[in-house]
């Protein structure tokens, strides 16, 4: 699990953990309201964190497993605050839980050193004999799966936004670059190589930014239809995450030795990008979610 602490604005539909909440929750379109929503279909009984990175049920106070403890580095965005109640089930097994954070029994561990978006914490988190009331069940019980889902494609149009951003500030920065800087008597935006790359970065900034209001639309949509936006959604990352990258690729390259220096903010773009093509689901795991829908097929 990642603790993304309040240093950041944490995007839609991500799992987040702040130091004033004490809880990790699951924020989707809906907000923190999952969290009372939970607390109302509250069933008094505890479960343990078990070393089986499994929760089991108990009985109130038994705390059976002095050692349990149960350590997480990098999930995948449908592991965590969800546990397996019956693991026979498969998909249906899965049930999503409210983690309190001041809790005995939790703790955060090394936090991860990153290529880039070190302004935002990632940390191991700890469980050690962590008792979980019932109480803090989010949803019906089976339905943890469904609830990750729904939080991811809430989630890929934040990580779509953040791409874009990046790719703006990197356009922005190699225009008025590619006008100021001389080389060779010419301004460098004169050089074909540079500006067909401008050519290029504008032109899918605005590809992406279609995409996300498409997916944005889609999931205002949803809020009458209660239907999905799952292929706008993950359209959206994809392109506005490989966009992120490849425009901070060619900054790097108009900015050259400048793009590669610590001095100017180009090679933190660089190092940022790399994120959005990798959290809230891969672009390998887009393309399938994007190719399946098409195709009907699985
Ligand atoms: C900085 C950071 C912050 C994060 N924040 C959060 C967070 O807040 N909440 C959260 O839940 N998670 C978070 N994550 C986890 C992140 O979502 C996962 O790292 C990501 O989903 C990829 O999973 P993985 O690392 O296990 O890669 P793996 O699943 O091991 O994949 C490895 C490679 O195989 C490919 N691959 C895997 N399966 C398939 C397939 N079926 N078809 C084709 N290719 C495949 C992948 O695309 C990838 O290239 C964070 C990760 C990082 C690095």
């Amino acid at each position: 699990m990642l603790i993304t602490t309040g240093m950041s604005a944490p995007p839609i539909g991500m799992m987040i953990s702040t130091p004033s909440a004490n809880a990790i929750a699951v924020i989707n379109a809906n907000g923190v309201h999952a969290l009372s929503a939970a607390r109302k279909n509250a069933v008094p009984k505890p479960i343990i964190a078990s070393p089986s990175a499994r929760f089991s049920q108990c009985c109130p106070g038994n705390t059976t497993g002095a050692e349990e403890k149960r350590r997480k580095r990098l999930p995948s965005p449908a592991s965590l605050p969800k546990a397996m109640t019956e693991p026979e089930k498969g998909h249906n097994g899965i049930t999503a839980f409210i983690i309190e954070t001041d809790k005995p029994g939790f703790s955060r561990g090394r936090k991860e050193p990153k290529l880039g978006i070190r302004a935002s914490a990632t940390s191991e988190i700890l469980f050690e004999g962590y008792v979980c009331p019932l109480s803090a069940r989010l949803g019906e019980e089976g339905q943890g799966f469904k609830i990750a889902l729904g939080v991811l494609d809430a989630g890929r149009i934040g990580i779509a936004a953040q791409s874009l951003g990046i790719a703006e500030a990197a356009y922005e920065a190699s225009l008025q670059y590619a006008r100021d800087r001389e080389a060779f008597g010419h301004k460098i935006g004169e050089f074909q190589g540079i500006s067909f790359k401008l050519a290029d970065m504008k032109t899918r900034i605005e590809a992406s930014r279609l995409l996300i209001y498409q997916a944005a639309l889609a999931k205002q949509r949803s809020k009458e239809s209660g239907g999905r936006y799952t292929l706008e959604a993950s359209m959206a990352k994809l392109f506005a995450s490989e966009t992120a990258m490849f425009c901070a690729h060619a900054a790097v390259q108009i900015f050259a030795g400048m793009g590669y220096s610590k001095e100017l903010p180009i090679e933190r773009y660089f190092r940022d990008a790399k994120i959005t093509e990798i959290y809230e689901g891969t672009s390998e795991i887009q393309r399938l979610v994007i190719s399946r829908m098409e195709l009907g097929l699985r």
